[in-house]
């Protein structure tokens, strides 16, 4: 499949899946767009190496998530250096673990705002172009948590259930175009993201971390293996070509089984 042409857009992408995702797009031969944080000299390594590697435009643009304003002008950024996106990717994320009660309000805001606030700014503010070429593929990184609970997790499992109801919603209003929306809703895959709650977890529960990895696996992945930011990626370029232009306003679990229980 060739996306040779396109402009893809992916949130979050200095990282994990994001990154995952910005390197099957751009393996297929998208111009890409990365977002996200991180050591700026890092970035620009990642920026120019995307571009040679797969010999396509890439560029970057630092827009924090949180703050609508920036993701407008993120997304009129690519417009002017790339031409549009074709291709968004919601995926930035952040996660917050504490009891409902004792859930920080500010952390509750962040998760909200980043989550899922994050991918209707950014819906909004590409949807005119993809419109306007009559093709589109916008595809939000949601989680098991859009399709079940854990606890104390409050934050991340509503803010994902509200991404999986976003993206019905848009996938209905762009039903009878040539734009798709749809969620992938990976279980655990091995990022900084989780590997924070697994130190947290082997250092309060006194476990080794080989011992706390198996623990959060045992509990919730029957395959006992993590899906990959690559085979996270390949899904979403799946999503992307031709065959996939009648799903629409789905959920796609990579999750080793964990909602199948
Ligand atoms: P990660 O921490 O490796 O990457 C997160 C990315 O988001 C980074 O590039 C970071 O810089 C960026 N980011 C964070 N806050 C931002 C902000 N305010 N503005 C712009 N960028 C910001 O995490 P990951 O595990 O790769 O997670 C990516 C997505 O996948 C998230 O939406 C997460 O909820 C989802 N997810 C992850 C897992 C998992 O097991 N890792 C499972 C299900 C869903």
């Amino acid at each position: 499949m060739s996306l040779s042409g396109k402009v893809a857009l992916v949130t979050g992408s200095t990282s994990g899946i994001g990154l995952g995702i910005a390197r099957s797009l751009a393996g297929a031969g998208a111009n890409v767009v990365l977002n996200g944080f991180g050591d700026k000299g890092l970035i620009e390594k990642l920026v120019a190496e995307l571009g040679s590697k797969y010999k396509v435009k890439a560029s970057y643009s630092a827009a924090d998530m949180s703050k609508p304003a920036e993701i407008a002008a993120m997304v009129a950024q690519a417009e002017g250096e790339l031409g549009g996106v074709d291709i968004l990717v919601n995926n930035a994320g952040i996660q917050h673990v504490a009891p409902v009660d004792e859930f920080p309000l500010e952390k509750w805001d962040a998760v909200i705002a980043i989550n899922l606030s994050a991918a209707f700014h950014a819906i909004r503010a590409a949807l005119p172009h993809m419109k306007a070429r009559n093709w589109g593929r916008i595809i939000n990184i949601a989680s098991t948590h859009g399709l079940v609970a854990s606890v104390q997790k409050a934050a991340y499992v509503a803010a994902k259930h509200g991404i999986v109801g976003l993206t019905k919603v848009v996938a209905l209003e762009t039903a009878t175009t040539g734009i798709t929306c749809n969620a992938i809703c990976p279980g655990w895959v091995l990022t900084p993201l989780v590997q924070a709650q697994i130190e947290d977890r082997a250092a309060r529960e006194s476990l080794s971390p080989g011992a706390a990895k198996m623990k959060l696996l045992g509990e919730k992945q029957p395959s006992l293996e993590f899906a990959t930011p690559d085979e996270i990626g390949a899904t979403a370029l799946f999503l992307c070509s031709s065959a996939a232009a009648q799903i629409r306003g789905i959920a796609l679990p990579v999750d080793g089984g964990w909602t199948a229980q």
